[in-house]
């Protein structure tokens, strides 16, 4: 347990730690920038090195009230001294899941019931899929099982929710199941396949589109649709004008099932507590995580609508108790954390500050860069931002990967102390900072920005 050196470290990190998302042999030998973070306050992280950074993605979206919020620690730190673990099996609970549940229910858009609770974004949309058949099971529709998602869509990493993700990079070697899940268009309209369609007629093509793979596998055969309201790692592309309507009235006309997965967009990103009320969506059930805990604590959920709530009641009462869970599921630590972020969040009022600032960040952005010969788009939605670049603007064409455009501007930003991400597919600089960003930190990473695609473009 003595203090370790930076090169003992930085050794035992290449030879033991497995990392998620990572080029393994890279990292094992030693070719890549391995920082190792150590404190965060406010918009701000700290590495071992000393060097602090402007962290102007919240981590991966995530740490939406920003680092050091003592509120939070101080919560985590009571409810282990009291309680650190007890199970929610057969009705059993803690305190603070029962506070979160009514807080989260409080919260969310009109008709929703009850909340699982999960620990991980991915882990949440299996359950989604579980729930969903077993709603359809209790129906009598055992062929009602098809699950459709979106190209470019990101639903996670496990089995189901991985080959939910519409992004070939997280498919790659794994042979994750294709049926029972199907992709259709992603409502991108900067990449619309026809250029003279304006951004309501490109929502009824893609309605369209969704509708003629629901006709062609047939109808009775598919229980549910799945979309994040904004795509986030598929490149952060808010919808066009009129998409959610029209997707929803496709639904509604085959009794499919609507899951908004809202572990990016819920409790405030977009400048309105869930992406959901924010477009308008009516979903039977919403995916939450990210936001819910700002990330003190891993812990997500499902959100039931009362529709499928009274289902599920009558699935019990027919089959008996459901037999899906996890250990782990409404763990008090992570509970007392989500309670005590949902009440930051309200007392920095940090939806404003999502939508008022969000406006300014992006207005800086479209300013600082829009204009330049290699930025095709700037667009978003409250505090997620993000900068696609092309080869040429008139015909949009994409950079060589080799090129690795994206990537080059993140590390030239990182130099200038600010965090960006670049987007897994496409040359896309992709931001979404803690929701307490204020104006004068915006102007920081605009400007960061702005240097960084003079340099690198
Ligand atoms: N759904 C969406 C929309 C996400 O953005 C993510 C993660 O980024 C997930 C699901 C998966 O969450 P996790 O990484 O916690 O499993």
């Amino acid at each position: 347990d003595h203090t370790l050196s930076d090169n003992e470290l930085t050794a035992w990190d290449r030879d033991h730690f497995f990392h998620p998302s990572t080029h393994m042999a890279q990292h094992a030998r030693g070719e890549m920038p391995n920082r190792i973070v150590t404190g965060g306050e406010g918009v701000y992280i700290v590495d071992r090195a000393g060097k602090r950074s402007l962290d102007a993605f919240a981590g991966l979206y995530c740490v939406n009230v920003g680092y050091g919020r003592k509120k939070i620690t101080d919560a985590i730190a009571e409810q282990a001294a009291a309680l650190p673990y007890y199970h929610a099996y057969v009705g059993h609970g803690s305190e603070p899941s029962i506070r979160l549940a009514k807080m989260i229910i409080d919260r969310a858009p009109a008709g929703m019931s009850r909340v699982f609770f999960g620990l991980s974004g991915s882990d949440a949309n299996e359950t989604n899929i579980k729930l969903v058949w077993y709603v359809n099971n209790v129906l009598g529709r055992p062929e009602k099982k098809k699950v459709i998602s979106r190209w470019r869509g990101y639903h996670g990493s496990g089995l189901m929710s991985g080959s939910l993700t519409g992004l070939a990079a997280f498919h790659t070697l794994f042979d994750l199941p294709k049926p029972p899940i199907l992709h259709t268009e992603a409502p991108y309209f900067f990449r619309r396949p026809d250029r003279s369609q304006d951004e309501e007629q490109f929502s009824q093509y893609c309605a369209d589109k969704l509708e003629g793979m629901i006709l062609s596998e047939g109808p009775d055969t598919i229980a549910a649709f799945i979309g994040e309201p904004v795509l986030g790692t598929g490149g952060i592309v808010p919808p066009p004008k009129g998409y959610w309507d029209r997707i929803q009235a496709v639904l509604a006309k085959y009794d499919i099932l609507l899951i908004a997965d809202e572990v990016i967009t819920g409790f405030g990103r977009l400048g309105s507590m869930f992406g959901s009320d924010h477009y308008g969506m009516k979903p039977d059930l919403i995916t939450i995580a990210k936001g819910l805990t700002s990330a003190y604590a891993p812990l997500s959920g499902v959100i039931v609508s009362e529709k499928v709530w009274r289902i599920l009641e009558r699935g019990s009462d027919e089959f008996g108790a459901i037999g899906h869970g996890w250990t782990y599921s409404s763990h008090p630590l992570c509970a007392a954390a989500g309670v005590a972020n949902l009440e930051v969040v309200d007392e920095m009022d940090l939806v404003a500050n999502a939508r008022d600032v969000g406006a300014y960040f992006r207005k800086g952005l479209a300013d600082a860069v829009g204009g330049h010969r290699h930025v095709g788009e700037v667009r978003g939605e409250g505090l997620l931002a993000a900068v696609e670049f092309v080869r040429d603007r008139d015909d949009r064409a994409f950079f060589d990967a080799s090129e690795k455009v994206g990537p080059r501007v993140v590390a030239r930003l990182l130099e200038t102390g600010v965090i960006g991400r670049a987007m897994p597919q496409g040359d896309i600089l992709g931001f979404a900072p803690p929701l307490c960003l204020t104006r004068e930190e915006a102007d920081i990473v605009v400007e960061a920005t702005q240097k960084a695609v003079r340099d690198v473009l």
